[in-house]
């Protein structure tokens, strides 16, 4: 028999004031029959009401549509081509909606459906537009059920699995706590399928590249995300001062049972959480692409000093001015991320050259910085950066 625990007060969970729960596809739709569990889905609702009961606020980011829609379609399993999975979607996330307005309803609380494309958080504009949103939805008192627009998405522009989307979600809402619900358990030092040795780790303060590694590329069978992008989203939530949960989900009242002390994986918030600015930076799913620096540029970097163009050595795809690129050490490895200051074009016109000469090479006043320090955040762990 489970061992009934109480709340626990340390639980960041039942710390947070505002919180993100991601509900993976294999927790709500059943792998044999392809319908909703509804029953284990009144139990989630029952676990979030009585947190809003506590003053705590609530977003829900819910997977689910395709699996859902393939069914309704008669879709065979396995994946499907792009047009068969918007297709899906656009069926599924109407019964997605419905069951969620339901369940919801019947204990009182208002669900509000959005559906985000990549460009919502990508872009700063529509990323500030999103998160006034949001605010207004919670302080109007509604839970609101984020999917992405899978209907609009295709395979170059899209989130693709829903833990990253949840901890842009958690940034955009400047939210507390993330808790990733799915079939996988938490993180373990290796496989546990394949290394009889393979550790539970319970507790993760920094996320670095020896993390990374220890998520590899193991997959559920039926969600998209695997541990890889749970810990993708771990950086980014951690970045913006959130912890982040990585939970199995598919005993009823899954949160319930977190905060009374189940197996977890937690990831702890970095001590001094950046800038607003600079954590949408950080957190950017998609550069548009990347700038190539010399080591010179790299020793300025590191000495928290902006990017002159002296310092540039190439660049990669098509980027405008405004837009976010990967700043390229010597050796390949990705260091920074900044909003570019010139167009692609023009970096390839005045990269190497003296401050002095750009005005002359580019016709017009241009800024002295490829990219300025407060645009600029270094994204290499510190460990790996180390070992350069
Ligand atoms: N957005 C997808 C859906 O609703 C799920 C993505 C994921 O599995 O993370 O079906």
């Amino acid at each position: 028999m489970q061992t009934r625990r109480p709340v626990s007060p340390a639980s960041p969970l039942a710390k947070a004031r505002r919180i993100v729960v991601k509900v993976g596809s294999s927790l709500l739709v059943d792998g044999t029959t392809g319908r909703l569990n509804r029953a284990w889905l009144e139990t989630l609702a029952a676990d979030l009401v009585r947190m809003r009961r506590r003053g705590q606020q609530i977003i829900l980011v819910s997977s689910g549509a395709i699996a859902l829609g393939r069914r309704q379609l008669g879709l065979p399993g396995g994946a499907l081509r792009l047009e068969a999975s918007q297709a899906a979607a656009a069926v599924g996330q109407i019964r997605l909606a419905h069951a969620y307005k339901e369940v919801f309803e019947a204990q009182g609380v208002t669900v509000a459906q959005v559906l985000l494309t990549l460009e919502d958080s990508e872009r700063r504009r529509r990323y500030l537009n999103a998160r006034a949103t949001l605010n207004g939805l919670l302080g109007l008192g509604a839970v609101p059920v984020i999917n992405e627009n899978d209907t609009v998405a295709t395979t170059e522009i899209r989130y693709g699995d829903n833990d990253r989307l949840a901890a842009r979600v958690a940034q955009m809402a400047s939210a507390d706590c993330v808790v990733l619900l799915s079939d996988v358990e938490g993180l373990y030092t290796a496989d546990p399928n394949v290394d009889a040795n393979a550790q539970f780790v319970d507790r993760v303060v920094r996320v670095t590249a020896a993390i990374e590694a220890m998520a590899g590329t193991a997959r559920s069978d039926f969600g998209t995300g695997g541990m890889a992008t749970k810990v993708a989203a771990a950086r980014i939530a951690v970045s913006a001062g959130a912890h982040l949960c990585v939970a199995a989900g598919a005993h009823k009242h899954p949160l319930r049972r977190i905060e009374r002390g189940a197996r977890c994986t937690w990831f702890v918030p970095q001590g001094n959480p950046r800038t607003a600015r600079k954590q949408w930076i950080a957190g950017s799913l998609r550069p548009n692409g990347a700038i190539l620096i010399d080591e010179g540029a790299l020793r300025a970097l590191r000495a928290g000093k902006s990017l002159l163009p002296a310092g540039v050595t190439g660049v990669r795809g098509r980027f405008d001015r405004g837009d976010t690129v990967s700043v390229i050490t010597p050796q390949g490895r990705e260091f920074a991320r900044g909003i570019a200051a010139y167009a692609d074009g023009d970096v390839t016109r005045i990269m190497g050259r003296k401050t002095r000469e750009l005005d002359e090479l580019l016709g017009y006043r241009g800024r002295d910085e490829m990219i300025h320090r407060d645009d600029l955040v270094v994204v290499a762990d510190e460990v790996a950066t180390e070992n350069e």
